[in-house]
Formats: structure tokens, sequence, C-alpha cells
């Protein structure tokens, strides 16, 4: 007969991977259908900031519990994760560096920094000069900065080769270079899926296909689309000061990596799946580098590439059911997957294995989109 597993994760992004990877410690069967590599998708794409403070805006502060949770779960699970996998993910402490360019921006900052302390958030002003005896790579008219320094990083796509590694040694089935082209469905229910040459039975699906989620549910329009970004990466020169901090500016991000690299992301584009680099986002990020490090010009260019976020109505993940039996999502996760995946992977494990969620991850139920969640499932 065909094969069965408690769980069939469609996915091998960082999501479907840290849900899979904690499913098999709470003692399920698990496989992982993944039509690339794992770690193909956005995953690849991300910077890897684990940035709950740096970016909290007036009126983004609903996520700001679930983005602290899973920040304060990522330590242990880094820990964790290396020593089983035996894969460093260059966790880096040093925190984040949200620098002010001008008078303007400096405002702009204060108001951000106040808001800060109004939420609880560990952030501390550094005048200008504080900044650049802290990096001092960074141009002089550098007025202002603020020192976010819970927002930590990691490598994401060694995240996920850990990962991968993590899940295969806990006895979990991984296919990659296998597409599932659909569910099964018996009555209402999703009893498995099938891919292109097989069909597998399974006590819960899990879709967490990324920005492509929605392309494999019929009948229910989950509220995800692609939110593409360029970033690029240079390769960090020993003869000019290196940076060691995250570091942001109003326009761009600069992650400085272990092996050398220098991240610089990223453009937010409404592109579909258009994987192109262009001309006008790399200049983007160039300029907006140089505009604050000096030198930027001289660096060789590593890497550059495109990935899509996974980004739903509301720019907040969709954790759980979704009113069809057998089934659960976890995507939507746009700017905060990797950050936000420790989280994830509790919510879902808790939910398939006890019947249940807790905590923040409560509020990011797909019923939350109330009278269209409704009208999002039809035909069933
Ligand atoms: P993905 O990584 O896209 O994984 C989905 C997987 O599903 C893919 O591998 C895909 O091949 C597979 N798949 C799709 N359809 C099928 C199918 N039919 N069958 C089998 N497999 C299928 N987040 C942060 O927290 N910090 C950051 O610093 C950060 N920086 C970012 C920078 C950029 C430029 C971008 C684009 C994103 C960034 N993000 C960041 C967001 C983060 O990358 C995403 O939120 C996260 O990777 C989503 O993970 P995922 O597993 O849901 O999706």
């Amino acid at each position: 007969g065909e094969a069965r597993f408690d769980a069939a994760i469609v996915g091998g992004g960082i999501i479907g991977l840290s849900i899979g990877w904690k499913l098999l410690q709470r003692g399920l069967s698990v496989a992982i259908f993944e039509r690339d590599q794992v770690g193909s998708g956005a995953t690849r794409a991300a910077t890897g900031m684990l940035a709950a403070t740096a970016e909290v805006e007036p009126g983004e502060d609903d996520l700001l519990p679930l983005t602290l949770a899973s920040q304060g779960l990522w330590r242990d699970f880094a820990t964790e994760l290396e020593a089983v996998s035996g894969v460093s993910v260059d966790y880096r402490p040093e925190g984040t560096m949200v620098v002010a360019l001008s008078r303007d921006e400096v405002d702009r900052l204060r108001f951000r920094h106040d808001l800060q302390m109004r939420l609880g958030i560990k952030s501390v002003w550094l005048s200008g000069t504080l900044a650049r005896e802290r990096e001092p790579g960074l141009r002089p008219n550098v007025s202002g900065a603020i020192w976010c320094e819970q927002d930590h990083q990691v490598d994401a796509r060694l995240v996920a080769k850990a990962l991968a590694k993590a899940f295969v040694k806990a006895g979990g089935a991984l296919f990659e270079n296998t597409k599932v082209v659909s569910l099964e469905r018996q009555g209402g229910k999703v009893t498995g899926l099938t891919t292109e040459t097989e069909t597998y039975s399974a006590g819960t699906v899990v879709l967490a296909a990324g920005a492509w989620s929605p392309e494999l549910v019929q009948g229910l329009e989950l509220p995800v689309r692609p939110l593409k970004g360029q970033s690029i990466a240079l390769r960090m020169d020993p003869r000019m000061p290196a940076l060691t901090h995250i570091v942001w500016t109003e326009q761009i991000h600069m992650a400085p990596k272990g092996d050398g690299r220098l991240i610089i992301g990223a453009t937010v584009e409404e592109r579909g799946f258009d994987k192109s680099n262009t001309a006008g986002g790399l200049f983007a990020l160039l300029e907006a580098a140089r505009r604050v490090l000096p030198g930027t010009e001289e660096l060789a260019v590593d890497e550059i590439w495109t990935g899509f976020r996974p980004t739903s109505l509301d720019d907040a993940p969709i954790l759980g059911e979704v009113g069809i039996e057998g089934l659960v999502v976890a995507t939507g996760h746009h700017r905060n997957g990797i950050l936000l995946a420790p989280v994830t992977a509790r919510a879902l494990s808790s939910l398939i294995v006890d019947g249940r969620m807790d905590g923040p991850e409560t509020a990011f139920t797909f019923q939350r989109f109330g009278k269209n969640s409704d009208r999002l499932t039809q035909g069933l």
C-alpha cells in the first residue's frame, strides 16, 4: 500500500523544516516534500536578521508579542540545532544599529526610540560620535543612532542546512526535487498529497510552501502573495574597518557575516514572481550603502539575488487551521520568517500533537480575517 506519515509537510523552507524537526521531537513520523533543494525559496534570500525590536513601527505592535516570543526562543533553538546537526549557523549577538544621516532622519529616529521606550524595548540612544566609536567605518555625517541589543542575526542558508541535517538524523523522510502537485481529498477532508509520481497519506498535511502556498489548495483563497526583494552581497576588505553590528538606515540594512560577506538588502517590490535583478534595484541598494559606509564602492561583488517574501493581507503570518479537516498552514511570514521560525514550530507542533495553540500565536490564525475567511474557504 501507499506510504503513510503522521504529518506530511509541503515546502522545505525554514518554516517547513523547523516544524518538521519539532514534530519528530514530539514522536511523530514526518515527511517533508520540497520541489527543489531545501532552503531554495525565500529562505535562501534572507539576510538572517532576528529583528523584533529595531523595526517596530506605530500600528505594527500587534506583531510584537509574537516576534519577541520567537526572538526569546532563538538562542536555545540555535544551540540545540548546532549540537544536533554539527553545522554552525553563524549566530551573532552584536545587535542592530539604526543610524540617522540627516536632521530629519534624527527626528524620525527619536520618534521610533520613544515608541520603543513606551513598549519596554531595550534600545540605547547613541550620539553620532558614540555610534562611530562602535562602528568606525561609518561616515562622519551619521548624527545619531539607536542600538537594539536584542536584535541578533544568523546565516539563514546555514540554518536551512542544519535543519535538514537535524531532520534526517532524527528519522524524518526528506524528499527533495519532489514537487507536490495536489492534495488528496476525501469528502471535505485532506487525507494526503500527491507528487509527480506518488501518493502519500498523512494524518495532517502542513502547507508551508511560502509564497507558493495558495497554488495548492483549491477552494481556499489563502491571502498570501509574493513580495519581491533584491539583495547584494559584497566581500568585506581587510583594509577597511569591517562592520560588526547589523546597520540599518531608512533605505537599507547591511549585515556582516562570519564568512566575510556583507549583505546589503533589500528592495520591496510588487512584481509577482519576477526573478530579475534590476539595475535600478541594485543601484538603489549600493547608493544607499555608500551613503553610510564610505568605501563600499571598492568592495568586490560576491553575489546578487532575488527572493519572494510570502506576504499576507496584514503582513503577519497565518498559523494553524483553515476550516478544512486534515490541513493546517504556516505561511505569510513576510519579512520575518527567519525570526519567526522557532515560534512557528512551537505553534504548529502543539496544534498537531496537543490539539491547541497557546501564547501570542493564537492571534495569528486564518480566522482573524473574519467574515472574509468564510468567503475565502469555498466549495468544500
Ligand atoms: P520559503 O523559504 O520560500 O520555502 C517554501 C518552499 O516551498 C520553497 O523551498 C519552495 O521550493 C517549496 N515549494 C513551493 N511549492 C511547492 C510544491 N508544490 N511542492 C514542493 N515544494 C514546494 N526574514 C527574517 O526573519 N529576517 C531577515 O533578515 C529576512 N530577510 C529577507 C530578505 C529578503 C530579500 C527576502 C526576500 C526575505 C527576507 N526574510 C527575512 C523573510 C524570510 O526569508 C521568509 O519569511 C522566510 O524565508 C519564509 O520561509 P518559508 O519556509 O515560509 O518559505
